[in-house]
């Protein structure tokens, strides 16, 4: 399935015009495999996760009436660290989905060498759709349902499609109501002032504007003559703007889900209110042009980072892509026969279970804090995160140099030995 996504935290998408979540995580997990000397036993272990927790969760609504909706948890992998994935209320949530966007969790937090495994969770529900109330009692009753199996040695949720730092901050307080103590590390993405991180929000631009930064380097470019497209301005679009416009490199075209504004000259990025500062505002900026979406991704750019939705560049338009290099800002915004066809143009995709991770990072960084009863400064958060991406990065770029292959499979290789290795040292449960 295929759906415009508004995630917060550590999410992943459905990247193929064809494919389920499921179906394209398995798919990759299969083709990393294929360039591994690794045992096809622990791949089919990793084709299925390990457990799926189903709940009901009644509500009364305001009117008086109760309604039911399902819940879900989905826990993937857990030989590295405890389950981490986010938590979405979307109607089209399922269990299907769930489990495939649970591994692609557990190839990112590997990627980056998290020790987290990876889980998605969520309910079934439109969120615009009910009351601030009704939200905080929905989220309270399902995290009394699943209270069994999340905990921050467990498994840990964050914010996703349709939830934010108040939600998270609401599971929270419930969770830790019924364990009788404050027990901040069972979720991140929480409010600052109930055990969040510093840096946490713009932590996924952060992270995009690094890995653009030193794919730039790494292809011989100039960040100061690079020209860089960004589709969609939200959390991850504006931040990863603004730093590489602050680092020096052209900004030339933004846009959100209206179309996008276009200065060769560079755009002052700043001055442009991001989706969270004013939403859908980019188009009222007075730039010399404007450009639709579809226009925007086929500039001749240097860089172009599609950071709004999933399964933008398609079979469509692959071949009229004229960017030297991509990044991958939002989840699954390439789908298979476009990455194909991108591999076969030789433009270098780098994949966003690398590029977006710094979100992920950061709330690696949270729980460390919220464990530790201490919180770090927004400097040493950018500065950890920093070191982080550019550890990840340079595995990621030894894989790449080694083999024939592509970023993403060389990203997918890094995660899958590191899952692989550690699963035949600990060996099967008999
Ligand atoms: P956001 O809600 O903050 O902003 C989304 C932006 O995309 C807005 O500017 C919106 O107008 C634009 N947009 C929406 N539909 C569009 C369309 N059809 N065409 C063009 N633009 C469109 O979202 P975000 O948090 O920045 O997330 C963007 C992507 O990054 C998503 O794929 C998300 O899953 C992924 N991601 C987000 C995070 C995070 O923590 N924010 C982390 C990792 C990955």
């Amino acid at each position: 399935m295929a759906s415009a996504s508004t995630a917060t935290d550590e999410t992943s998408e459905e990247p193929t015009e064809e494919e389920s979540a499921l179906e394209t995580a398995r798919r990759q997990l299969q083709h990393a495999a294929d360039h591994l000397d690794i045992d096809q036993n622990i791949v089919e272990r990793l084709k299925h996760p390990k457990k799926v927790h189903e709940v009901t969760v009644p509500i009364e609504r305001e009117n008086g009436d109760v309604e039911v909706y399902t819940g879900y948890r989905a826990q993937h992998d857990s030989v590295r660290g405890p389950y981490k994935g986010g938590l979405r209320y979307h109607p089209e949530v399922t269990r299907e989905e769930c489990v495939g966007l649970g591994m692609w969790m557990t190839w990112k937090c590997a990627v980056m060498d998290i020790p987290f495994g990876g889980a998605k969770g969520g309910i079934a529900v439109n969120p615009k759709d009910l009351t601030d109330d009704e939200k905080e009692q929905l989220t309270r009753r399902f995290t009394d349902e699943i209270r069994a199996v999340i905990g921050p040695t467990k498994d840990i949720p964050a914010p996703d499609m349709g939830t934010d730092p108040q939600t998270m901050a609401w599971l929270m307080d419930a969770y830790s109501m019924q364990e009788g103590e404050t027990i901040p590390g069972v979720v991140t993405g929480k409010p600052p002032i109930v055990g969040g991180s510093k840096g946490r929000d713009g932590a996924p631009g952060r992270s995009v504007a690094i890995i653009a930064r030193e794919a730039i380097d790494y292809y011989g470019k100039d960040i100061k003559e690079a020209d860089v497209a960004i589709q969609g301005y939200g959390s991850v679009g504006s931040n990863a703007a603004r730093l590489l416009d602050d680092w020096g490199a052209n900004v030339v075209a933004v846009s959100d889900v209206n179309g996008g504004v276009y200065d060769a000259n560079g755009l002052d990025t700043h001055s442009i209110p991001s989706h969270h500062e004013e939403p859908e505002a980019v188009m009222d900026h007075g730039a010399p042009e404007t450009v639709s979406n579809e226009e925007l991704l086929e500039l001749d750019v240097d860089l172009m980072i599609p950071a709004a939705i999933g399964n933008v560049l398609t079979a469509d338009n692959a071949d009229d892509i004229a960017a030297d290099i991509i990044i991958e800002g939002a989840n699954g915004p390439t789908t298979t026969t476009a990455s194909a066809i991108f591999a076969e143009r030789e433009i270098p995709v780098v994949p966003d279970i690398l590029a977006n991770a710094g979100g992920v990072t950061v709330s690696y960084f949270e729980w460390l804090q919220d464990i530790n009863r201490r919180s770090w400064s927004l400097e040493r958060v950018n500065d950890e995160l920093e070191t982080e991406m550019l550890t990840a990065w340079q595995d990621v770029r030894e894989e790449f140099e080694a083999r024939d292959v592509t970023w993403r499979d060389a990203a997918y290789i890094v995660a899958l030995s590191r899952i692989s290795d550690a699963h035949e040292a600990r060996g099967l449960w008999p």
